[in-house]
């Protein structure tokens, strides 16, 4: 028998209702042995996550608040899902221990860890599964940083002592024993890392989403499902804005080779999408292109300056004033004369002038412009590389579309084209793109 992870994100385990799917989802295939959970999130529009809750009680301690009513609503929603759930985890005797921890201001990952714990207690006992806690099993050094191997190891020798499991996400351990967290979202993490340990046939991502979309709905019409896509296209859309899965689980079940098929807890037939090894094969007719992600809000810095090829360490001097800010940069689009820098524009806007002056100084260009108001679109394929024809049809819809292109960027792998467009026409050239690439009836859906 093959051996499945299944995550269910916070959604899946906002209330009673959503666990109840969540058991059918596990008991509907004997292979979903390991199952990592996130802590309740919303359960309607502008309901609370049990972790911003959580950190809310903190910052209430930090400050000397009274921080009780905060944590009753906590109380409150852990108590009526055993209820409901026809459970006996002694939920009341487990929220009275953290109360009392709270009276000594622990830590804020402490406090915000207690979301995945008291969820997985729960759900192990709902679905008959050992409850097995990540403290000691997922492990950080002294500084924070995630020891991959030594949580691999920890984590096999333990499970293995176990048949089916939950295990809490989000958190780990300092050698010391206390709580360590990984950033927001981070139990897509820990269900990456178990799906490693336990050498998983396939690590599932149950969310609230049927998968990656072609392009984001809110602007195209029914965008079509991605049903499968490379992890090297997903780091390539991920990076401008599609955001269903933590950047970081994608490392773990990469480096063994582990699918991920992210699922819809709410619609447990669809297939999702899978994210799988580099190299996808796709048939005769299959699009060109996997997706297409953008954002807005980008600055360009242009730069000018008589000769500046020729100038040695003239690109070294411009990039370290916006790494003295700290600044991450998108792009650096170059011509003869001239070098452009483009970033997000919130890093720029309390620096401006200071970084003008900088550049200025350090590299004596002969004219130096900003331009606000970018927008940033990704068009990623792994069938676009060697395919001529492309380009020429992403600029011909642009060009109908009557989008003026301010910038082009084509990584080296040829998988994907960024283009930079005025704010103002990011909706439009997306739907035009995809329309190209995509709709029925267009020449070109598969050149
Ligand atoms: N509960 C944590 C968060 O809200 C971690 C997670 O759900 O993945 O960020």
């Amino acid at each position: 028998m093959g051996v499945k992870v299944a995550k269910f994100g916070g959604s899946s385990v906002a209330d009673a209702i959503q666990i109840e799917k969540l058991k059918n989802i596990v008991e509907a295939d004997p292979e979903r042995r390991y199952v990592v959970v996130s802590a309740p999130g919303k359960r309607f529009d502008g309901d609370n996550k049990i972790t911003d809750l959580l950190y809310l009680c903190k910052a209430q301690i930090d400050h000397n608040a009274p921080y009780g009513q905060v944590f009753q609503v906590i109380w409150d929603r852990f108590v009526a899902m055993e209820i409901s759930l026809k459970v006996d985890v002694g939920m009341g005797a487990l929220l009275e221990e953290i109360r009392e921890r709270l009276g000594e201001n622990p830590s804020a990952d402490y406090i915000a860890s207690r979301g995945e714990y008291l969820s997985a207690a729960l759900i192990a006992a709902y679905l008959g599964y050992d409850f097995v806690d990540a403290a000691g099993l997922v492990r950080f050094d002294k500084k924070g940083k995630f020891l991959n191997e030594e949580s691999l190891a920890a984590l096999a020798e333990e499970l293995g002592k176990h048949e089916r499991a939950v295990v809490p996400g989000f958190y780990g351990t300092y050698p010391d024993g206390k709580i360590k967290t990984f950033s927001r979202g981070g139990s897509d993490i820990t269900g990456a890392i178990v799906a490693n340990a336990v050498k998983a046939d396939v690590y599932e991502n149950w969310t609230d989403v049927s998968g990656f979309l072609m392009a984001d709905p809110r602007i195209v019409k029914n965008p079509k499902a991605i049903s499968r896509i490379s992890y090297l296209e997903l780091r390539e859309l991920s990076y401008m804005g599609a955001s269903v899965l933590h950047e970081n689980a994608i490392y773990p079940a990469r480096q063994a080779n582990i699918p991920i098929n992210i699922r819809n807890t709410n619609e447990p037939d669809d297939p999702g999408t899978i994210i799988e090894a580099d190299a996808i094969e796709r048939g005769e007719g299959a699009p060109v292109i996997t997706g297409i992600a953008g954002n807005k809000d980008f600055s360009v810095i242009a730069i000018y300056k008589n000769s500046m090829s020729t100038e040695v360490g003239f690109i070294r001097r411009i990039l370290s004033v916006f790494e003295n800010y700290n600044i991450p940069i998108e792009h650096i689009p170059s011509g003869v004369d001239t070098v452009s820098v483009v970033l997000s524009k919130k890093y720029l806007e309390d620096h401006v002038s200071d970084i003008l002056d900088e550049i200025e100084r350090k590299a004596q260009p002969d004219s130096v412009e900003v331009f606000d108001d970018m927008a940033l679109i990704a068009t990623v394929g792994s069938g676009m590389a060697a395919r001529p024809g492309v380009a020429a049809l992403l600029f011909r819809a642009l060009y109908r579309a009557g989008v003026n292109i301010r910038m082009i960027d084509q990584g080296s792998s040829e998988m994907n084209i960024i283009i930079g467009v005025e704010n103002k026409d990011f909706e439009t050239a997306i739907k035009a793109i995809y329309a190209a690439f995509v709709e029925p009836g267009e020449s070109m859906g598969s050149i």
